[in-house]
């Protein structure tokens, strides 16, 4: 879908969380119907980590973004916690509903999460993406880590088994969030330098609530750089001020990818259409 009017520029897309199983469906799907009247690019629905309560409900989702809202739907698939007959039945259920794309991922090894091990289990995300390849019918999507995978020694290494991802059947990479956009800038000429020529979309996570984001980032090995930490530090108990200042430094980073000709944007706007729709009015004035 081509954008319009201030994003004809610039692709956006948008990514929802599905609800828990046994939860009713219509929260999600009218955040799903507020971010679709933005006319992103495509909306991606996530799937339960391990798994869990909500992956269940990821297909209704997608097919509900890509079917009756008109809108790409990108599904995400986690492989580590499933047997290949499960996965192949996630895909059929998919291509059945007219889910054309995945975001293909090995999922987070979750304690007390089982992994299934052997041939009938999946190692790494490239094992899935072979799978899904070979199904046929999808275009593949994976993720990528400008400050490197927390669990990767190095990040020439990561770089390396992003590399086989994307020869095994990627069509585009979606980064882990990040704050500061040199990172970025420096991880994509490693990237093209690595063979790499695939579309990048910088994920973009606009902070509107300061209480689990040092949390977030220690996990995923994200770097809070000193304007960033200040901003968290001076308005992370105001709810209000800090919504507004971290919609704020998501709009300067987007501004500033679509200055050095990034085309594309994937905002981890979480269900929170309002979030979405303020970004917007903010682009909206500078990039006409
Ligand atoms: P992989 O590509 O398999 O990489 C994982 C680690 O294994 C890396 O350190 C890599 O360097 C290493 N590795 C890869 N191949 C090899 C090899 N051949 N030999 C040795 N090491 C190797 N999680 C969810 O549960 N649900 C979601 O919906 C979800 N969506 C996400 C969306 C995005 C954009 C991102 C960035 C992450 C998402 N995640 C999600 C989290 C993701 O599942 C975790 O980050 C997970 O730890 C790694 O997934 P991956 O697909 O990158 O794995």
């Amino acid at each position: 879908m081509e954008l319009t009017g201030a994003r004809a520029q610039l692709k956006i897309s948008f990514e929802v969380f599905p609800p828990k199983r046994d939860m009713p469906l219509e929260p999600v799907k009218h955040a799903v119907r507020e971010l679709a009247r933005l006319e992103p690019a495509a909306i991606s629905v996530t799937y339960g980590a391990a798994g869990g309560t909500s992956s269940v409900n990821t297909s209704a989702i997608a097919s509900f973004v890509q079917n009756e809202c008109k809108v790409p739907a990108i599904a995400h698939l986690t492989c580590v916690n499933s047997d290949r007959a499960t996965v192949l039945a996630e895909l059929a259920k998919l291509k059945e509903l007219g889910v054309k794309r995945i975001l293909a991922l090995r999922g987070d090894r979750v304690p007390g999460a089982e992994a299934v091990k052997g041939p009938d289990g999946f190692e790494h995300a490239v094992d899935l993406v072979r799978l899904i390849r070979d199904f046929g019918g999808f275009t593949i999507g994976g993720a990528c880590y400008p400050e490197g995978h927390p669990e990767c020694s190095h990040l020439k290494l990561d770089i390396e088994h992003i590399k086989a991802k994307v020869d095994a059947g990627l069509s585009f990479l979606t980064t882990q969030m990040f704050f500061d956009n040199s990172i970025f800038y420096s991880y994509l000429s490693q990237l093209l330098g690595a063979g790499i020529g695939v579309a990048v979309l910088p994920g973009i996570m606009p902070v509107v609530n300061a209480r689990s984001i040092k949390r977030i980032c220690a996990l995923s090995g994200t770097n809070l750089p000193p304007k960033f930490r200040a901003i968290v530090d001076r308005f992370g108990d105001k709810d209000e001020s800090m919504c507004a200042a971290g919609i704020a430094y998501a709009t300067e980073q987007i501004i500033d990818l679509f200055a050095n000709g990034v085309k594309r944007v994937h905002l981890y706007t979480m269900n929170k259409p309002e979030v979405a729709e303020r970004i917007m009015a903010n682009l909206r004035g500078i990039l006409d």
